[in-house]
């Protein structure tokens, strides 16, 4: 009983290791709003949590409740807060003329109409009705399409829809494919 009373003593006497600080620290997603989506990068489909506070994205994490990855994400899907917030992603229209050494910032009003007239231009001048053994192709091979993988379905299918079945382009390729 003497030793115990004197543990107590001793215990009573050391300070208190967890500061108050340490006590008030909590995960930076606590309170906030979670929305379940898909990892944007690639066929694989990783299931992710996006977390937000006050209308502001905070952090993306995988969703330990998908099958497919089980709270995992790769290095590409871990980085997926970048997408939103990283300071060097390029929000601007940038263009190279012919032969010049040097992006400039465009509209992107101007991009679209530049890139609508060179489409139809090309089109026109390359469009092949038919093969060269007379079957029916309906097709251009002078125009090609990339997609970049956050393209999401719906932009997806409506790439394909206008490009291959609209336009004749054969060349449609993305990086992702979900
Ligand atoms: S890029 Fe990585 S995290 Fe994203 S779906 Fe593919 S494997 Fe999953």
């Amino acid at each position: 009983m003497a030793i115990f009373d004197r543990l107590k003593n001793y215990i009573g006497l050391v300070p208190n290791p967890i500061t108050e600080k340490t006590r008030q620290a909590h995960a930076r997603i606590k309170g906030a709003s979670v929305a379940i989506s898909v990892c944007p990068y690639c066929a694989v489909g990783c299931s992710q949590l996006i977390y937000s506070k006050d209308g502001k994205i905070i952090d993306i994490e995988g969703n330990y409740e998908s099958p497919i990855n089980g709270g995992t994400l790769c290095p590409k899907g871990a980085a997926t807060y970048n997408l939103i917030h990283s300071p060097y992603r390029v929000t601007t229209v940038k263009y190279r003329a012919p032969y010049s050494d040097h992006w400039e910032d465009r509209p992107l009003d101007w991009a679209m109409e530049r890139i609508a007239q060179l489409t139809k231009q090309t089109r026109d001048a390359e469009f092949e009705t038919c093969d060269t053994e007379g079957r029916r192709v309906n097709r251009t091979l002078a125009i090609g399409h990339l997609g970049g993988a956050t393209l999401d379905n719906e932009e997806n299918y409506l790439i394909k829809k206008l490009f291959t079945a609209g336009l004749g382009i054969v060349a449609v390729e993305n990086q992702a494919r979900i």
